[in-house]
């Protein structure tokens, strides 16, 4: 089958637009207002390859030469296109990992949100612990939490000795 001109196209729009989300959000960041505006606030971390080589690595890494293929999900196994793809940080740059383009796995957007600063392994007992031991109305629920950015939530689970507890008292 011929790939479609327009989705490869649109796949080179949008790997641009992931590609200056992350460099903003890991970037150094400066004061807007007041007396220090223009000042650095935080020094950030540039990205270590370029936009090309974000592309290049995106489409024949991951996508094995065309926009026309999925690729799954690195946490639930979703089928990703290239509209729906996200990069996740396997080890959070918060966290020590590396910027670099062999930190970044295929994720859908959900788990992305969901795992947030946590590592893979970790996300990944979060998420059985909640299935095995809440209802699938309060596993949903909290899943939910998760995604809207309860931060604060996600790393209770850790911290404290009494996880059942916890995610009973956040419901
Ligand atoms: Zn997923």
């Amino acid at each position: 089958m011929k790939p479609c001109l327009g989705l490869e196209i649109e796949g080179v729009r949008i790997l641009a637009d992931r590609y200056h989300n992350m460099k903003a959000r890991l970037g150094p960041k400066f004061y807007k207002h007041g007396k220090r505006a223009g000042q650095l606030r935080v020094p950030g971390i540039e990205l270590p390859f370029t936009l090309d080589e974000f592309r290049t690595w995106a489409k024949v890494q991951l996508f094995n030469g065309t926009f026309d293929r999925t690729v799954p999900c690195s946490y639930c196994n979703r089928p990703l296109n290239i509209k729906t793809i996200r990069f996740d940080h396997l080890v959070p740059v918060s966290r020590g990992g590396s910027a670099g383009l062999d930190n970044l796995a295929p994720s859908c957007s959900d788990c992305n949100a969901e795992k947030g600063i946590l590592l893979p392994e970790e996300y990944r007992a979060l998420d059985a612990w909640l299935f095995n031991n809440l209802s699938p109305q309060s596993y949903q629920n909290v899943k939910r939490k998760l995604r809207t950015g309860d931060a604060f939530m996600r790393m209770r689970f850790f911290v404290k000795k009494e996880p059942a507890l916890q995610a009973e008292a956040a419901l």
